[in-house]
C-alpha cells in the first residue's frame, strides 16, 4: 500500500507524504527516486505502437493519454488533496476557484432544476448563479445562512442542491453544515460547500456529510500568492459527474502551477496555525480599540457563530473582519491607505497581509449594520508588527 493512502496517518502527516507515489516520483531504472514528483510537461503523449494507443484512449485516471487529461505532477496534486478528504472517491483541479465552482453547479444541475444558494456566498459565485445558470434554466433561492435545519421549508420537488459557504464570504457566518446536511439527505438532494476558509485540515467536508467540497487553491494550498487553481473533491457517488462535466468542458491544469500546490500543500499545517494565532491576536486586539464596531471572527467567544464553529471546526484560519464605528467611506479610505505592512488587493490565504474594503451584497438576508466593513487577511509576519500598523492605520482615520 502507498503510504498516502494510509487512512491512520494523521492530517499533518499526509499533507507530508500524499501524491508522493513511488511511480511518479522514481525510475526503477534509475534505481532510486526523487522526493518531489518532477513536473511532467506535456500535450502530446507517445505510444508504443497503435493497439498501445487504442487500449488507452478508454483510460480515464492514472494513465498518460493526451495532457488535457494530466500528467503524474497534477495526479500527484489530486491525490494528495483526495487524500485530505475521508470518504473521498477523487479531486478534479480547474484553472481557478471560480471555475471549480462553476464546473461544479454546471456538472450537478440541469434546467428546470432548483438551487439553493447561501445569501453570504462569494460575490462571484453569485454571478454564476444569476448570470449563466439562470440563462440555462436552473432557478436559485438564496437562503439565509443561519437557516439551519430550517432549510427543508425551501426543498421543493424540483430542488438538486444546496450550496454552502462557511464562514461567508466577508461576513463571516458558520453555518450549521451537519443540520443541513442532515436534511439534504433525508430529501435526496445533494450539498456543495466551498471549504475554502477551513481547508479539510481544519474542516473535513465529506465526513460532515457534505457530497462536493470546493476549494480556492489560490489562497491557503497554493500560499504564496503566485498561482491560481480550484478543486472539486467528491463522494464515489457523484465523482463520475464531475469528471464527465470536466473533461467535456475541457478543464485542464498547468503541471508547473501543481507543482507549486504541492509544494504549498507541504507546509499548510504549520502555515494555518500561524495565521490561525496571528489573526486571533489581532482580531483580540482590534475588538478592544474604540475605533471598531464588531469583529466578525468566529473563533472569538462573543461571536454568534462561535459555538458551532468550535463544535465543527478545529481551527481559524487568518481571514476575518472588522467594522470601524461610526466612520464613512472616506474614513475607512483613509484607513486602509495608511496601512503599510497590509498590502491593498484581492485574493488571501499567502504569507503576506492583506487588506480590502468590504461591501457585502444581500438578498435573502439584509446586512444591516451601517459602519464600513475591512477584511483582513493576517499573514505570517509577527502581529504585533502588524498591530503597529493597524494602529498607524487608526491614526491616520
Ligand atoms: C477567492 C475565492 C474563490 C475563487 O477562487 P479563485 O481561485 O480566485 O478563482 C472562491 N471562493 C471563495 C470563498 C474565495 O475567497
Amino acid at each position: 500500500m502507498n503510504k498516502s493512502d494510509d487512512e491512520n496517518l494523521r492530517p499533518a502527516t499526509k499533507l507530508v507524504q500524499g501524491g508522493r507515489r513511488p511511480e511518479w516520483t522514481g525510475d526503477p531504472r534509475l534505481g532510486g527516486g526523487v522526493v518531489n514528483p518532477p513536473v511532467w510537461r506535456a500535450s502530446t503523449i507517445l505510444y508504443d505502437n497503435v493497439a498501445d494507443l487504442e487500449a488507452r484512449g478508454h483510460a480515464t485516471h492514472d494513465k498518460l493519454y493526451y495532457g488535457r487529461r494530466g500528467t503524474p505532477t497534477v495526479w500527484a496534486l489530486a491525490d494528495a488533496l483526495t487524500g485530505m478528504e475521508p470518504g473521498a472517491a477523487g479531486t478534479l483541479l480547474y484553472p481557478s476557484g471560480v471555475a471549480a465552482n462553476s464546473a461544479g453547479l454546471l456538472a450537478l444541475l440541469a434546467p428546470g432544476d432548483h438551487l439553493l444558494m447561501v445569501d453570504s456566498a462569494y460575490e462571484p459565485t453569485r454571478a454564476f448563479c444569476d448570470g449563466l445558470l439562470a440563462r440555462y434554466g436552473v432557478v436559485t433561492t438564496y437562503y439565509d445562512p443561519l437557516i439551519g435545519a430550517g432549510i427543508a421549508d425551501l426543498i421543493t420537488p424540483k430542488t438538486r442542491l444546496i450550496f454552502l459557504e462557511s464562514p461567508g464570504s466577508l461576513t463571516f457566518e458558520v453555518q450549521d453544515i451537519p443540520a443541513i446536511t442532515r436534511v439534504a439527505r433525508e430529501r435526496d438532494v445533494l450539498t456543495m460547500l466551498d471549504n475554502t476558509w477551513a481547508t479539510p485540515l481544519l474542516f473535513p467536508a465529506l465526513a460532515h456529510g457534505i457530497d462536493v467540497t470546493m476549494m480556492s487553491l489560490t489562497k491557503y494550498v497554493g500560499g504564496h500568492s503566485d498561482a491560481m487553481m480550484g478543486s472539486l473533491t467528491a463522494t464515489r457517488a457523484v465523482w463520475p459527474r464531475l469528471r464527465s462535466t470536466a473533461y467535456q468542458l475541457g478543464q485542464a491544469v498547468s503541471p508547473d502551477d501543481c507543482a507549486l500546490m504541492l509544494r504549498g500543500l507541504r507546509t499548510l499545517d504549520v502555515r494555518m496555525q500561524r495565521h490561525g494565532d496571528n489573526g486571533l491576536a489581532v482580531a483580540s486586539w482590534l475588538a478592544e480599540r474604540p475605533e471598531v464596531g464588531r469583529v466578525l471572527h468566529p473563533a472569538r467567544e462573543d461571536d454568534p457563530g462561535h459555538a458551532i464553529w468550535s463544535r465543527d471546526f478545529s481551527g481559524a484560519s487568518g481571514l476575518f473582519g472588522f467594522t470601524l464605528k461610526g466612520a464613512d467611506i472616506a474614513a475607512r479610505t483613509r484607513f486602509i491607505d495608511a496601512l503599510s505592512l497590509f498590502g491593498i488587493g484581492f485574493s488571501w490565504g499567502g504569507y503576506e497581509s492583506l487588506v480590502v474594503p468590504s461591501n457585502p451584497v444581500r438578498t435573502a438576508t439584509a446586512w444591516t449594520d451601517s459602519d464600513p466593513l475591512v477584511r483582513l487577511s493576517t499573514g505570517l509576519e509577527d502581529p504585533a508588527d502588524l498591530i503597529a500598523d493597524l494602529e498607524r492605520g487608526f491614526a491616520a482615520r
